[in-house]
């Protein structure tokens, strides 16, 4: 049976939590251990689907179809181990399962109340596959002392409680602001993010305190004697230069021993951290830099695109080059000419999104792209782009355009070259969809094959002739137009296996133009990265030589 580890954070949020907890993961695979991590999250939606990537940052998609926070990015790009449905949940997903079952009358004569009917939820949630590992991490979202938070702390204290001794501990993430003024480190907040803990019954066995400065011996002496956990297990987190770090970071500060220590494992398997000495190793020892701009929407939140951002970084890694993103409105050359914003850079990547607004100027950047020979991935999105743009320009269809916009604007008349997906084939059912359907989890989700033509350029890049990719698409491009494009020079060079839905398209004269309908960032590991993005920075590298 698993060893329970629950994280929880104090102080502020954005301490790190998710990446806190994904070093740790990979810090016990590193000791032989398999491990499972889950994010259980106080907000009242379903699930980050429906929310804003402005405001929640990226959402996340498994292989089977759970659009999920993106800290279970964080786990994946650390442990390697593909997340799933049962990762995630919030307390939305809770609530709806309550009162379903509620309705069903499995709770015939009872008054439904958070504990014990909220928090056994909880609980079960959290028992699910718990024979299959050794460790299962649980970090709870926000911070202690939220109102939304307080039927997940109580469901751990409980099943802590419920477990024999010695099987959950709880690790608690606080922040020590330095105070400039009088050149000292505070504990103060520290102190009471722990007393806020304790008084719902919670004690903390480990402490991961993130600070700017050094923390001195005798500041650690005092936080372990205040908040009552031995000094040991009061590990700084300090500000690294790059995430990849942190696996050898926590692991130099005694994260993974103090958990150990915590669950009375010894002796201690020694720890194999090769792959992340590899890893620190690529990061530190750069031959040379690229920029690439990626032209997107959500600009101003990084968190939109992490899991690009991150993929990117892999690529760099794979090809020992540092890369530089930058990101640029789409809208800002809605109307305008892009040059001037998309000059000089080694390549453009358009990403995944949603709706009309920006989508003129994508068209612009992947016409930029085409014509002047940089090497472009459009993203879901940014392959419908894509086409429309090859439609435009290339097949003469000056109306080209996709449903998504044209509903919104108002039925204008145009070419649908992307439409709404009504049909698709799942594994050996057909799944339907109404233009009227709810917006929630309705959309093509999660692992879908695709086959690669033998003589494309993707085929030589993966490998191999069927790949396996992550979607989350309602629009699709129609495959009534593949003609027309190709005899243009725009190639439908990767299908669905029944050949129905368009896959991945490229640009049959151009050093690197590909455009694929799924996320490959999501599948991509600094250990593993992604074919796709590794190539494609290897053609930005071939650019940044020319000139
Ligand atoms: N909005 C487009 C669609 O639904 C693209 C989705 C995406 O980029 N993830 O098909």
């Amino acid at each position: 049976m698993a060893r329970f580890i629950f994280i929880t954070g104090g102080v502020v949020s954005s301490l790190g939590k998710g990446l806190a907890s994904a070093a740790l993961g990979s810090l016990l695979q590193a000791r032989g251990f398999t491990v499972r991590l889950r994010k259980l999250d106080p907000y009242l939606n379903v699930d980050p689907g429906t929310m804003s990537p402005f405001e929640h940052g990226e959402v996340f998609v498994t292989d089977d179809g759970a659009e999920t926070d993106l800290d279970l990015g964080h786990y994946e790009r650390f442990t390697g181990v593909p997340a799933c449905k049962t990762d995630s949940v919030s307390s939305g997903r809770i609530y709806s399962d309550v009162l379903e079952k509620e309705r069903k009358g499995d709770y015939l004569g009872k008054t439904i109340q958070v504990i014990p009917h909220v928090t056994n939820e909880i609980k079960d949630f959290i028992r699910i596959g718990e024979d299959d590992v050794d460790f299962m991490l649980c970090e709870i979202g926000g911070t202690v002392g939220d109102i939304e938070g307080l039927p997940f702390f109580e469901a751990i204290r409980q099943f802590s409680h419920d477990k024999p001794r010695g099987q959950c501990i709880f690790m608690h993430l606080t922040l020590l602001p330095y105070l400039a003024a009088s050149g000292e480190l505070k504990t103060k907040p520290t102190q009471h993010s722990v007393k806020e803990l304790q008084s719902i019954g919670i004690a903390p066995d480990i402490l991961v305190c993130r600070s700017e400065q050094p923390i001195p011996e005798k500041e650690r002496e005092k936080i372990a004697l205040f908040c009552n956990v031995r000094k040991e297990a009061v590990v700084p987190a300090y500000d690294l230069k790059s995430i990849y770090e942190a696996p050898l970071a926590y692991h130099r500060e005694g994260l993974d021993q103090a958990v150990l220590d915590a669950f009375n494992i010894s002796p201690a398997p020694r720890p194999d951290l090769g792959i992340w000495q590899d890893v620190a190793d690529r990061i530190h020892h750069t031959e040379g830099e690229i920029n690439v701009a990626i032209v997107g929407k959500y600009t101003q939140l990084e968190d939109a695109y992490k899991s690009i951002k991150e993929a990117l970084t892999h690529g760099g890694m794979a090809n020992r080059v540092k890369v530089n993103v930058d990101w640029v409105d789409a809208e800002v050359f809605d109307t305008e000419d892009p040059a001037p914003h998309l000059e000089g850079f080694h390549a453009i990547l358009v990403p995944g999104g949603f709706g009309e607004r920006g989508t003129e100027g994508k068209i612009k950047a992947a016409e930029f792209a085409r014509t002047r020979k940089i090497p472009y991935l459009g993203i879901c999105l940014g392959m419908q782009m894509a086409v429309i743009e090859a439609a435009r320009n290339l097949a003469r269809m000056e109306d080209a355009g996709s449903e998504e916009f044209d509903f919104e604007a108002g039925k204008k008349r145009f070419t649908p070259v992307v439409y709404h997906l009504k049909e698709w084939v799942q594994g050996n059912h057909t799944v339907s969809r109404k233009v009227t359907d709810d917006k929630g989890g309705t959309m093509r989700l999660g692992a879908y094959d695709a086959v690669l033509k033998d003589d494309s350029k993707v085929a030589e890049i993966y490998g191999t002739t069927r790949i396996e990719e992550r979607h989350r698409h309602r629009y699709e491009v129609d495959l009534r137009f593949q003609k027309a494009l190709e005899e243009k020079g725009l190639i439908f060079s990767g299908m669905s296996p029944d050949g129905r839905l368009p896959e991945i398209v490229e640009v049959e004269d151009h050093p690197w133009y590909i455009g694929v309908q799924f996320h490959p960032e999501l599948k991509s590991k600094p250990f593993a990265p992604h074919p796709l993005f590794a190539d494609f920075v290897r053609a930005a590298v071939d650019v940044s030589r020319l000139v």
